[in-house]
């Protein structure tokens, strides 16, 4: 099963706390294993996430055990042990009645039987128990055989245990994405995506996440189009599919592409939503006028379905808005300071890094784009670390002033000076000095007042 020679090798990757927890249940007399991510990920040699520990000791005997220890969904079985710098999470095994919602089980309830508790688990890379202490590894469903093989594969039959709880559906594409690994055939016959709008937008959202920054999303987003999960989540794929069947695998390729941040990844998969219904076919040329308008507003309803947060919207409805900046060498200071100004300091080398995956992902020669890109980013850097007048915030006067010194009542007027004083400022942010800019507007007075 596992090589003895293995063990040390394995085991030193495991905190002393953990064996400390394990330890401390064990000499009270209940069994204790680690469970979940943390053998799967022990045994493919990378680092776990979180220490999650299984055990027959009920909740009330683990928080005897320990000094310190919180109240984590005790009804579910599960205490938090605090020690050292560490939380882990002790759960007591359980096994769960039949799902007749699809939303939770009927009935949990605690048994003795470690079998029992991994049965209920979803995939059998998932459904591993390891005593690192004994240095025994409990492997039921051949979830090491699977490991191997580098394969997502359901613990039972796979259309019950997705009716059961859809959210598996999501999952079972999830790991493939995170782990880089396949998917079993058999498994993937097993879902109905239908079953997936039973499950919350916070649930799907969180999934899909972590699908979208894993190694392979690629992987798990062909997989989600092919089993109907993609547009049943979000339907304005519906029309991409149809329209323009490149545009999927460019989308796909662009998420593969970027710098595997939540933010940048979910902008990089739906930055060109809008062109399925912009597409123009004019003379020898495909063009999509407006898309990303469109884009960002076929995502806002998409990222509120799935109730992300309002920073979390902001910041990728504004990437999709403006992924079509011009980055032209020719491009002026003053018109490339005004662009800082509308997509927003903080964002703009997250905006390049958008524009850097859209050209590799579409593919072709991009040596050019890239170098020219990068020349690009350059004086973007320089502008960012040398200048600060983006918007008309920025300006060394304010509208009070302006007001006071022109002798202007508040109104539309003071508005229009303000936008005129910010397009003199931006052709040369030297004359961004409260004296320069009081004589520009004596000069403006003289010129428009009379
Ligand atoms: P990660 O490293 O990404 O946290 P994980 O395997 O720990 O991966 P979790 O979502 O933290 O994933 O879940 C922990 C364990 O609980 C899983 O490994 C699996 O055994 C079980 N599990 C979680 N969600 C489900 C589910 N919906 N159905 C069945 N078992 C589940
Ligand atoms: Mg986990």
């Amino acid at each position: 099963m596992l090589r003895w020679g293995k063990w040390p090798q394995l085991c030193r990757r495991i905190p002393a706390e953990v064996f400390t927890v394990l330890q401390r249940l064990q000499s009270g007399g209940y069994q204790a294993y680690l469970v979940g991510g943390a053998p799967r990920d022990l045994l493919r040699g990378c680092p776990p996430q979180d220490w999650d520990i299984a055990t027959d000791a009920r909740p009330e005997e683990v928080k005897a055990l320990f000094d310190r220890t919180i109240a984590l969904g005790e009804k579910f079985g599960t205490v938090g042990v605090l020690i050292g710098d560490q939380q882990l999470e002790v759960t007591t095994f359980r096994q769960e009645g039949g799902y007749s919602d699809g939303r939770r089980p009927d009935w949990v309830e605690f048994t003795p039987d470690l079998v029992a508790d991994l049965a209920r688990r979803d995939f059998t890379i998932n459904a591993l128990a390891m005593d690192p202490v004994a240095r025994r590894l409990v492997d039921p469903y051949r979830g090491v055989w699977a490991l191997k093989r580098r394969l997502v594969k359901a613990v039972g039959d796979p259309a019950a245990r997705f009716q059961e709880d859809p959210l598996r559906m999501l999952r079972f594409y999830r790991f493939q994405s995170t782990l880089g690994f396949r998917g079993a055939a058999a498994t993937e016959q097993g879902i109905e995506a239908e079953a997936i709008t039973k499950i919350s937008g916070e649930r799907i959202r969180d999934e899909m996440t972590k699908l979208l920054v894993g190694v392979e999303p690629a992987r798990g987003l062909k997989g989600m189009a092919r089993s109907g999960l993609l547009t049943t989540i979000i339907p304005e794929f519906k029309a991409i599919r149809t329209t323009d069947a490149s545009l999927f695998t460019h989308l796909v390729a662009t998420v593969q592409a970027i710098k595997p941040t939540a933010e940048l990844r979910w902008a990089a998969f739906l930055h060109d939503l809008g062109k399925a219904t912009t597409r123009q076919v004019g003379g020898d040329r495909i063009r999509y006028y407006g898309h990303e308008k469109v884009g960002q507003e076929l995502a806002a309803g998409i990222l509120e379905r799935l109730r992300f947060s309002n920073a979390f919207r902001q910041k990728v409805l504004t990437l999709i808005r403006w992924h079509m900046f011009p980055a032209d060498p020719w491009l002026t200071d003053a018109a490339l300071r005004r662009l800082v100004g509308r997509v927003g300091p903080e964002n703009m080398v997250d905006l390049l890094e958008l524009r850097r995956a859209d050209i590799v992902g579409t593919g072709g020669p991009t040596y050019r784009a890239q170098e020219s890109l990068a020349q690009f980013s350059r004086r973007v850097q320089a502008l960012l670390a040398g200048e600060t007048v983006f918007t008309r915030k920025d300006l060394a006067v304010d509208g009070r002033e302006v007001m006071a010194f022109l002798g202007l009542p508040p109104g539309p007027k003071v508005g229009a000076v303000l936008n005129d004083l910010f397009h003199w400022v931006t052709e040369d942010p030297a004359r961004n000095r409260k004296d320069l800019i009081l004589r520009y507007l004596q000069k403006w007075r003289a010129d428009h007042l009379n």
